[in-house]
């Protein structure tokens, strides 16, 4: 079994990325110099008065500790669960008692030194001390579990837990507490993605409030689930701008939504790495347009759904056709590819998308599909090859790595000979021996004239953000291009 959590690229601000250096001065130059030991003051003051507005904000964007754990050792931790014990509430306030019992303490002796250096030398001591412990104790958790394992107990995290409270006490955090938000619940995939790159290892998806907020104060604000949401929901806003946000959003595409039950009729493998699943459901009121997607159930607790773009629809038979491909470490997958079986009774959920519904005023029409991308192009053409529309043109550049990867090839082919509307383009990466054309499919699309075409594309991110760039430099407007990433 794959691992559950995922290790992803955080982002990084030069505070996130160095402020690491901090930490290692005070807890290890203040053995030399306890003076250092000073400085950890105004960064208590700091972040009790950041929390009174933002909640733990300061602990994922400004901390130097949880910059050594995301920074530093982030390559090398486990990447486990954070046993309960640690994110027990007892242990917290223990830690907190402890930790100010210590320092009120060891202030008590060092106070008869009060007007001498001296004083401020062991003052200084003090802190440094405890700088030393977190580093040590945090570091050791870090790699044992998950990066942010202390951050779960952390004395510091306490504090701005009871600073927010007060903060919201006096209703002063309208503006400022920004939250992680959805758009809209209804385009949630329910793939639990933001829950596995959580570096504290909360579900927000689980967790929405009426205003579509995840109301989380151990949240460290961090933004790691909202950059890697593959729906593209998540925004770290305050209430009015959810509010903003949800009135802006159409429910185009997922309004039409539901959970029904189907049996898997077939699994048939269409080459090394992708095997192709038919369902057969009995529900009559499930609502498709050829470009829509559907959420595959792959287990129930946590409940868990994967997004795939559906290849084939049949309302007759009552049949949805997905094609999966398996991926490297993949934990969706990899149940699909060896749990799923023939007469298996899966929950599915949608269709649903708009990114890809076409525009069938249009023209002309451009499809770009890179490796699995291909998937929702395969309904999109049959429909626009046996049906009716204002389309007097339409155009599929497909590009692949090498030449035996074009999925549904001969289909394609064959819908080109059939219709003189439908062009077909292939164009291939790393393949010396292909005699079409070569290259990426930017390196097709440059060359088109495409004034006035409406462009919708799949594939991987890398291929999708560099032909996008290359269209808008084309002078293609922005609302003429559309995708989804596969
Ligand atoms: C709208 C939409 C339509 C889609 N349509 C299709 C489709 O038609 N066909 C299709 O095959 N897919 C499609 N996808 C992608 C699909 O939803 C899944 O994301 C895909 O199947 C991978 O799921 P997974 O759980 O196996 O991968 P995950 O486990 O989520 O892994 C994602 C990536 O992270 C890497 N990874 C995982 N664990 C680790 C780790 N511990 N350390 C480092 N790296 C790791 C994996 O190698 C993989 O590259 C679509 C996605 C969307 C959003
Ligand atoms: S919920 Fe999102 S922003 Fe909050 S800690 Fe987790 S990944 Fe970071
Ligand atoms: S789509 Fe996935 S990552 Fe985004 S909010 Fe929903 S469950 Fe989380």
């Amino acid at each position: 079994m794959s691992d559950f959590y995922i290790k992803t690229n955080r982002i990084f601000t030069p505070l996130r990325k160095y402020a690491w250096i901090f930490t290692l001065t005070v807890a290890i130059g203040g053995l030399w110099f306890p003076i250092l030991g000073l400085l950890v003051i105004p960064v208590i003051l700091g972040l009790t008065f950041v929390a009174l507005f933002k909640g733990r904000y300061w602990c994922g964007n400004i901390c130097a500790h949880g910059s050594m754990f995301d920074s530093l050792l982030y390559p090398i931790t486990g990447n486990k669960k954070i046993p309960k014990f640690f994110k027990s509430k007892i242990l917290g306030l223990s830690f907190f008692a402890l930790f100010s019992f210590k320092l009120i303490s060891k202030f008590i002796l060092v106070s008869s030194k009060w007007g001498t250096m001296v004083f401020w030398q062991k003052l200084g001591l003090i802190f440094v001390s405890s700088y030393l412990m977190v580093t040590v104790v945090g570091s050791i958790v870090s790699i044992a579990f998950s990066s942010r394992t202390w951050c779960n107990f952390c004395p510091m995290g306490t504090i701005q837990k009871f600073s927010y409270k007060f903060g919201k006490a006096l209703r002063i955090t309208k503006k400022t507490d920004e939250k992680i938000t959805a758009a809209r619940t209804d385009m949630c995939h329910s793939c639990g993605k933001c829950s596995r790159v959580c570096p504290m290892q909360l579900s927000p998806h689980d967790a929405f409030s009426e205003d579509n907020q995840f109301d989380s104060e151990n949240c460290i604000r961090c933004s790691t689930c909202v950059v890697n949401c593959p729906a593209g929901i998540l925004t770290l806003s305050n209430l009015d701008e959810a509010k903003e946000i949800n009135s802006n959003t159409s429910p185009k595409g997922y309004d039409t939504r539901k959970a029904f039950m189907s049996t898997l009729k077939e699994i048939n493998k269409i080459n090394n790495t992708t095997n192709e699943y038919v369902f057969k459901f009995t529900d009559e009121d499930v609502v498709y347009e050829p470009g829509q997607f559907i959420l595959v159930k792959i287990q129930d607790k946590p409940e868990m759904y994967r997004a795939y773009s559906i290849s084939g629809f049949d309302n007759e038979e009552k049949t949805v056709t997905i094609d999966v491909k398996k991926m490297d470490k993949g934990y969706g997958t990899g149940i699909i590819f060896n749990n799923f079986n023939e007469g298996d009774d899966i929950m599915l959920q949608g269709p649903m998308g708009h990114e890809l519904l076409i525009d069938k005023t249009a023209k002309e029409v451009v499809f770009v599909a890179g490796g699995i991308g291909i998937t929702p192009f395969r309904a999109i053409v049959k429909d626009l090859v046996e049906n009716d529309s204002a389309i007097k043109k339409f155009t599929l550049v497909y590009g692949a790595n090498k030449e035996n990867e074009f999925m549904f090839d001969d289909e394609f082919k064959n819908y080109s000979d059939s219709s003189d509307k439908f062009d077909y383009v292939k164009v291939v990466a790393f393949d010396d021996e292909y005699e079409g054309h070569k290259g990426f499919v930017t390196d097709v699309l440059k060359d088109m004239d495409l004034v006035d075409n409406k462009i919708y594309m799949c594939g991987p991110p890398p291929m999708t953000k560099a032909a996008e760039k290359l269209l808008l430099n084309m002078n293609i407007p922005s609302v003429d291009i559309s995708y989804e990433s596969a």
